[in-house]
C-alpha cells in the first residue's frame, strides 16, 4: 500500500514535470509564431504592392526589421534558459562596483533620455560567476529603462553591505507595477500589459532569467512597487 502511494506521487510529479514542459513549448512556440506571422504578412504585402509603392516599402522593410529583431531577442532568451538549466558557475573574486560602473556608463552612452546613476559602497567584492551577475543587472536596468518614460525619467542603482550579504538594488520611477501582478512577473512568459508589452519587444522572460541566475547563486531577488510611482528590484547575495 505504501509503495503503491510512493509510485502514485512519483508518477504524479512525473506528469506535472511534463505539463510543464508541454506548457513551456506551446508558449514558446506561441511567442515566436507572433512575429513570424507579422513578418510574413509584410512580406505578402511587398510582394504585392511593394514593388510600386515606396510608403508600402518603407513600413515593410521597417516592420520586418522590428519583428527580426523581436524574435532574436525571444531566441536569445530562450537559449539563455535552456543553458541554465545544467549551468555551473565560473567563480571569480572581483569589485562589484568596478562590473557594476562599466555596465552604467554603457548605457550612459547609448541612453541620454533617462537620468541613470549608481552609488554605494565602491569596495564591495563577492566571489561569483561575473558574466551572471553582469546579465542579471543589464536585465534590470534593460526594464527600469522600458518601462520608465524617458522625460524625467529617473534610475538610481545601488550597491551596498547589508550584515551578511551584498544588496543591488535599481529603482526606477516609471510605471510601477500592481500588486496582483508583483506576484507573478517571475514566471515565464510573464507580461502585466499584454499588447504594449509585445510591441515594446517584451517576451516576459526577462525577470525569470534574472531570478535563475540569483537563486543559482543562492541569492533571493524581490521587487517593491507603486502604480504610478516606480518600482525597486532588490538582489541580495549571501
Ligand atoms: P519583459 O520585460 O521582456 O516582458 P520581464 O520578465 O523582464 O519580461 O518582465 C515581466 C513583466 O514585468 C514585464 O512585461 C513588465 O510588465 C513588468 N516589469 C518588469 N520590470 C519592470 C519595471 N522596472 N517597471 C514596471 N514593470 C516592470
Amino acid at each position: 500500500m505504501e509503495l503503491t502511494d510512493r509510485i502514485n506521487g512519483m508518477l504524479d510529479l512525473l506528469q506535472q514535470a511534463f505539463e510543464r514542459q508541454e506548457n513551456f513549448v506551446s508558449d514558446a512556440s506561441h511567442e515566436l509564431k507572433t512575429p513570424l506571422s507579422v513578418i510574413a504578412g509584410y512580406a505578402n504585402l511587398l510582394r504585392r504592392w511593394g514593388k510600386d509603392d515606396p510608403k508600402i516599402l518603407d513600413e515593410s522593410v521597417e516592420a520586418i526589421s522590428r519583428e527580426s529583431e523581436n524574435m532574436k531577442r525571444i531566441v536569445d532568451q530562450l537559449l539563455w534558459l535552456a543553458k541554465l538549466g545544467n549551468f555551473s558557475l565560473n567563480n571569480t573574486v572581483f569589485n562589484l562596483y568596478e562590473i557594476v560602473s562599466d555596465i552604467v556608463d554603457g548605457y550612459k552612452m547609448t541612453n541620454t533620455k533617462h537620468d541613470i546613476s549608481l552609488s554605494g559602497d565602491a569596495s564591495v567584492t563577492l566571489d561569483t560567476d561575473k558574466n551572471l551577475i553582469t546579465e542579471a543587472v543589464r536585465t534590470l536596468v534593460d526594464n527600469a529603462i522600458k518601462y520608465t518614460p524617458p522625460q524625467s525619467g529617473v534610475i538610481k542603482i545601488n550597491i551596498a553591505r547589508g550584515a551578511d550579504s551584498v544588496v543591488i538594488s535599481i529603482a526606477d520611477n516609471g510605471v510601477g507595477i500592481s500588486e496582483a501582478d508583483r506576484a507573478h512577473i517571475f514566471e515565464r512568459f510573464y507580461r502585466c500589459d499584454k499588447v504594449r508589452g509585445r510591441e515594446q519587444g517584451s517576451c516576459g522572460l526577462g525577470l525569470t532569467i534574472c531570478k535563475s541566475i540569483v537563486e543559482m547563486m543562492g541569492g533571493r531577488i524581490s521587487v517593491e512597487s507603486e502604480p504610478g510611482k516606480g518600482s525597486k528590484f532588490i538582489i541580495e547575495l549571501f
